[in-house]
């Protein structure tokens, strides 16, 4: 690993531009392919984290009264900017998280999705009215901004995650704080400046790098009202935990451990496309990628054929380089995830294919493993029960459907799963039998559209509101409830009131 001289910082977005950090703290940022610290990221201090919620609090009331039409205008301009310019900010996600470019263009596409839902937030704020509730009595609710949010990401989806709530937020009149990991920060940057040119009041959207004790910062803070938080778990509950003490909305949503149950009679070309897709796309750093296989005999290694046959001509490489798979992010989890390829040997799991042998596309520094595929996985070993988040996909056989959906719902995660079969029987009955949150039918990562809502359950999420759809508004929003008696002018006359006429 080299480290270049003359690093750029990545500073702080605040106030509507280019915060200089005076914390004396910062992060090594690098590019994954390369194996090289690019970059340095600045590390929040208690002063930085004040004058970010300090500008977030002072232009948020502002924002929130200004009509909702003309806020909607500002998120169509920034929807325009990011459909024109959304390579310039894939290229951004491949240099510092590795993934490919047609992978960092996806999710900013996903991304984007939300963003045009909250252009249409008119339609998801309009109020409940009852008339006469009672003798002249009408009640109406209506929902208002909560003030300032923070937005704590991970490093898998530098757009994407953070795009789940942000465009809501802002619709609704919010002032958004956005704290995103340190390894992949850039890419928050763009967008706060995208923001800038799309008209966003300055102090609506900051970016706030950091760690540990900028997350603490926003948690502790009085004028923060709610945090959406994406990472692992024991963070994720942390999170929950600590803004509940402190009195703060939270959703939080954590790790996963996703199953793809398939039965005989399933199309094995689609499953075995499907294990490719979403085992080792994006290098297995997705949450909702398929971490293990549910193979329900006697399929299991015509399966394990096909899937292989496959394995062997996924390129993996530099992202820039037309690759189908890049590295991992970091040197320490590139070496994580692949002592978890001991483990298995240790367990009595067999290697069927070893991405420690990948002969990458790219500079021998960068955190290169191919993908790599464990048959025989006992549910006691950590291969199994642990998230590895990187390209290794477990096969666990099981011998009837009943035993592949009891191991499924043993499991401590509940973020996605999906079920491969012809029978739509079976499949109705995954769907209603299965305790996961987000669940595919021949369709191996089922993250529902943006009108929809994102979350999973058990360990993969604390906090009861999803991500974006109807639960994102619910989240951004503080619901009123007005009761009204408005006495008939013709009874005002007569009591002597003013006579209208009536
Ligand atoms: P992470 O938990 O290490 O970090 C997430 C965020 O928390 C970062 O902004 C980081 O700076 C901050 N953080 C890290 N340690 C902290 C601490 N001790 N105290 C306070 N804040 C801390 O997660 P990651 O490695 O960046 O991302 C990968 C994880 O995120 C995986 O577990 C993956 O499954 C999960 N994830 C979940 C979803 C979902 O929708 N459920 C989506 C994407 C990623």
């Amino acid at each position: 690993m080299t480290i270049t001289t003359a690093q750029s910082v990545v500073n702080h977005w605040i106030d509507g531009g280019p915060y200089e950090s005076t914390s004396g703290r910062t992060a090594d940022v690098f590019d994954p392919a390369l194996g090289t610290a690019t970059k340095k990221v600045a590390l929040a201090d208690k002063a930085e984290i004040d004058a970010a919620v300090a500008s977030a609090k002072a232009a948020q009331p502002a924002w929130g009264s200004l009509s909702l039409a003309r806020r909607q205008n500002v998120l169509f301009k920034f929807r325009e900017l990011l459909e024109a310019r959304k390579p310039e900010l894939a290229e951004i996600i491949t240099a510092e998280h590795g993934k490919v470019l047609s992978d960092a263009l996806g999710e900013i596409s996903r991304g984007q999705e939300v963003v045009e839902f909250a252009c249409g937030l008119s339609e998801h704020l309009k109020g409940e009215y009852s008339e006469q509730v009672s003798t002249g009595v009408d009640v109406f609710s209506t929902r208002q901004p909560l003030g300032v949010v923070g937005i704590i990401s991970p490093f898998n989806f530098p757009a994407m995650v953070p795009a789940w709530f942000f465009p809501i937020a802002i619709a609704a009149g919010n002032a958004v704080i956005l704290k995103p990991s340190e390894k992949d920060p850039s890419a928050s940057i763009w967008v706060a400046e995208l923001w800038k040119e799309a008209g966003l009041p300055d102090g609506i959207f900051t970016v706030l790098n950091g760690d540990k004790e900028a997350v603490d910062g926003l948690l502790e803070h009085p004028d923060v009202a709610a945090v959406s938080f994406v990472g692992s778990t024991p963070i994720a509950q942390y999170v929950y935990e600590q803004g509940a003490k402190f009195g703060k909305r939270v959703q939080a949503l954590g790790g996963a451990k996703n199953h793809m149950l398939v039965l005989p009679d399933a199309d094995l070309e689609l499953a075995a496309d499907a294990a490719i897709n979403a085992g080792f796309g994006s290098a297995g750093e997705r949450c909702m990628a398929i971490s293990v296989i549910v193979a329900v005999e006697p399929v299991a290694d015509a399966l394990i054929e096909k899937i292989t046959d496959r394995m062997a001509n996924l390129r993996v490489g530099d992202g820039r380089r037309g690759s189908d798979m890049g590295p991992l992010v970091t040197q320490a989890h590139r070496d994580k995830v692949a002592s978890y390829i001991d483990i298995a040997v240790e367990d009595g799991a067999t290697v069927v294919v070893d991405g420690r042998d990948v002969q990458p596309d790219g500079d021998p520094s960068g955190f290169w493993l191919g993908p790599t595929l464990i048959d025989q996985v006992p549910v006691t070993s950590r291969v199994y029960t642990e998230e590895i988040f990187g390209p290794v996909l477990a096969i666990v056989r099981v011998s009837n459907y009943e035993d592949g959906v009891e191991l499924i719902n043993d499991g401590a995660f509940g973020n996605g799963t999906a079920i491969f079969t012809n029978d739509g029987g079976a499949a109705r009955r995954f769907q209603r039998e299965i305790a996961v949150g987000m669940i595919g039918v021949n369709v191996p990562i089922p993250v529902p559209v943006a009108t929809f809502s994102f979350g999973g359950w058990k360990a993969s999420m604390f906090g009861d509101t999803k991500a974006h759809g109807a639960e994102g508004v619910k989240f951004f929003t503080q619901l009123k409830a007005i009761t009204t008696r408005w006495p008939d002018p013709a009874d005002r006359a007569a009591h002597g009131g003013i006579n209208l006429g009536f």
